[in-house]
């Protein structure tokens, strides 16, 4: 273990000693870090924090909490208590176990500025970021306000570095706030998540947006999206420079509809990111 991570461990436990919420499971359970993700943006996931509550309607058919609560009192399953907030301090240091460069999405099974995860915690995820800084790390929220807030709070006058990019997802015109909020926020690299693009989002000011991803909602249940929902997103992106990736139209599975758009695969990386070819092997 390197300094830096007995630092991290040693603000671990206090932060521990101060919240009894905090949960302990095992480093080594399925679910916890995900190497080759199928998610087609991203290389891995990691979740040092699970469980959420829904904002939204984009949230009506959340995937992790549909997992999660499969596993809902299975005894010492690390989705035993199913999408209840659980902050899971033993993984923070996961990003330094892999030494090959990946592009990480942070919290796939949560939202990380939920309300109810201690600012102490957040610290300690940037903290991780921060120093495991030979990969990319996607953090990708709904609370966009809340996002922006704590990044002035701990950047002040200066930048989240390059290689922590800053997301919102949004999936209709009402919540097409959460854009502004991003761009308020001091990130160097900013990108949104459109899906499940659940209607027509209009003109979009894509300012200070380096990178769009769009998909379709899939699973059970799954709401359709009309094809001009999407072609007028990725001509607003070609018109103002901006990189576009079309994740998938969605359906019963994430490929039953494909991914091509009129003919052709969006797999687009903003520029200067040094690991797009990483994610696209
Ligand atoms: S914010 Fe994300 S993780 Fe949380 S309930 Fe909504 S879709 Fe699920």
């Amino acid at each position: 273990m390197c300094a830096c991570s007995s630092d991290i461990y040693r603000v671990v436990r206090d932060c521990v000693a101060a919240d009894p919420q905090f949960s302990y499971c095992s480093l080594n359970v399925p679910g916890v870090m995900a190497d080759n993700s199928a998610i087609e943006w991203t290389d891995a996931t990691w979740n040092p924090v699970t469980g959420c509550t829904k904002v939204s309607r984009g949230c009506d058919h959340c995937y992790a909490e549909r997992f999660s609560e499969r596993f809902r009192g299975v005894p010492n399953h690390p989705f035993e208590s199913g999408f209840d907030l659980t902050m899971r301090p033993e993984r923070l240091m996961q990003p330094f176990t892999w030494r090959r460069p990946r592009m990480i999405f942070v919290n796939s099974m949560s939202d990380l500025f939920q309300k109810g995860v201690p600012h102490a915690f957040i610290d300690l995820v940037f903290d991780t970021m921060e120093k495991a800084d030979w990969h990319v790390y996607q953090v990708l929220t709904k609370r966009s306000s809340l996002m922006r807030d704590y990044l002035r709070l701990r950047y002040g006058k200066g930048r989240v570095p390059q290689h922590i990019w800053c997301g919102v997802s949004i999936e209709d015109r009402q919540a097409k706030s959460r854009l502004v909020h991003l761009q308020a926020a001091p990130a160097a690299m900013r990108f949104l998540s459109l899906e499940p693009l659940l209607g027509p989002l209009g003109t979009l000011d894509l300012r200070g947006i380096d990178w769009v991803i769009a998909g379709g909602e899939s699973g059970p249940g799954a709401r359709r999206m009309d094809p001009e929902w999407v072609r007028q997103i990725r001509d607003e992106c070609v018109r103002q420079g901006v990189a576009f990736f079309f994740k998938q139209w969605g359906g019963l599975r994430p490929k039953t509809g494909g991914r091509a758009l009129d003919d052709r695969e969006w797999s687009e990386f903003p520029t200067g990111s040094t690991l797009q070819l990483v994610a696209a092997e």
